[in-house]
């Protein structure tokens, strides 16, 4: 198994050369130095929430001891400190997505958010009777769910592009999908059951050839490769804060910004309008516009401080480490008896999902927990994918530029146990 496009995107080899120093690294993960049921904890449910650097966990602190206050009405200091700082961090989400307009970047609660966004705006206002959404069979339930709630009410189709037997997309498939009914095409980035990384470039060019959108779901996506939305010329792209080392309850969505003008509100209440009265109502410029109500300022802020983390550190240098240590734990996995992995796409990154003969994922888990490995076990919001492949339940290793070999090693010795035990 190769992981060919983020090695692309981690670039040349002299990337390899300015390694990370995870040691280093690690000393400003606080949570990560612990132990759990007396083991050193080996934390590898990235996929699922990644944790906290201390200039995040600071931030919140700093925000709510010295300039608490609500954003964007107040004309007194703390207002204006807090609106800065919040408006600073769309900036730093502009940057990292290359968005060309800082107005593009709205803070929603968390990809899910983003997703039901989209539908409900674009989707709403867009789809008609027989028009067509495009998923994919390996999406997470937040890209399904909200188009088929919307494509039920507007009696609209929902389509599914299938997947082979390694967890690759099959691009013929999409192609014969793709029609002028096509209003939308929403894929995942990287699948969070699989790992795959889906050729998203080459599959927004094929909706544009049918003037589609786009919505990429990035929520595995933009924690582990170099983005450019302008270069990818998607409509739509979304991640969540707290996958990006950031907190929960804030994320971004990226769109386009004459299409976002061009869209109704979401939500109604303060502060997506510019005049109110019983009579009518006049809608706020965007992004404001999508932004109803107090919006979660101090996870704005506090995400932004990520983004100036994972940026520092380099997106580049993290997909060339997460890369290399995907190889190892793929080949250590791999000569492990009665293990299989799930999802053995040729460009894969950060998560190996794997079942074990006659055991339980559950099972797999409760042990490793007790040798201090967290890893995730279950359908992980993503049902379509394990009945392609006919499980019930996959254990899931996620990897984020924390870990280490050592903790790979850790892991597999995790999973001799568990054969130990079951055989
Ligand atoms: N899409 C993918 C691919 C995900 O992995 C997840 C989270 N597991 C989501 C969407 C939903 O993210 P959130 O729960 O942060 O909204």
């Amino acid at each position: 198994m190769t992981t060919g496009q983020s090695m692309t995107a981690a670039g040349s080899s002299s990337i390899g050369e300015s390694r990370l120093d995870v040691e280093q690294i690690r000393q400003d993960f606080p949570i990560l130095g612990q132990q759990v049921n007396g083991k050193p904890l080996v934390y590898l449910d990235n996929a699922a929430t990644a944790q906290k650097p201390r200039v995040v966990i600071d931030a919140i602190q700093e925000y709510y001891q010295t300039y608490n206050s609500n954003i964007h009405r107040g004309v007194h200091h703390l207002s204006q400190v807090a609106t800065e700082a919040y408006e600073k961090a769309r900036v730093k989400a502009q940057r990292l997505l290359n968005a060309s307009e800082s107005r593009e970047i709205i803070f929603v609660r968390s990809t899910t958010e983003a997703i039901n966004l989209v539908a409900q705006t674009f989707g709403r206002e867009r789809l008609q009777a027989g028009d067509e959404v495009v998923v994919s069979a390996m999406e997470h339930h937040s890209n399904i769910v909200p188009w088929q709630m919307i494509c039920q009410e507007k009696d609209a189709r929902l389509r599914v592009i299938p997947i082979n037997d390694k967890g690759e997309l099959l691009l013929e498939e999409y192609e014969r999908l793709l029609s002028e009914r096509t209003r939308v095409v929403a894929v995942t980035h990287i699948s969070n059951a699989l790992g795959t990384i889906n050729p998203i470039e080459q599959m927004i060019e094929m909706a544009h050839q049918y003037d589609a959108a786009v919505l990429i779901d990035g929520a595995q996506g933009a924690p582990h490769l170099p983005l450019d939305v302008q270069a990818l010329d998607c409509e739509f792209y979304a991640f969540s804060g707290h996958k990006f080392y950031g907190p929960t309850g804030v994320g971004v969505l990226y769109g386009k910004g004459d299409l976002l003008d061009s869209l109704p509100p979401y939500q109604g209440g303060g502060e997506m309008i510019l005049s109110v009265s019983f009579e009518e109502t006049t809608y706020n410029v965007v992004p404001h516009r999508f932004e109803a109500g107090t919006p979660n300022i101090v996870g704005a802020i506090a995400l932004g401080k990520a983004i100036d983390y994972v940026i520092h550190i380099g997106l580049e240098r993290i997909a060339y480490h997460e890369d290399e240590l995907f190889r190892y734990a793929t080949q250590q996995l791999s000569g492990l008896p009665d293990l299989t992995i799930i999802g053995t796409a040729d460009s894969k990154a950060s998560i190996i999902s794997f079942v074990m003969d006659d055991i339980h994922a559950h099972d797999v888990g409760t042990i490793l927990d007790q040798e201090g490995v967290a890893v995730r076990t279950g359908h992980h919001c993503a049902q379509p994918v394990m009945d392609r492949f006919e499980v019930p339940a996959t254990s899931r290793a996620s990897f984020a530029f924390y870990n280490t070999k050592e903790e790979v090693d850790v892991l597999v010795e995790g999973i001799g146990k568990v054969i130990e035990v079951f055989k």
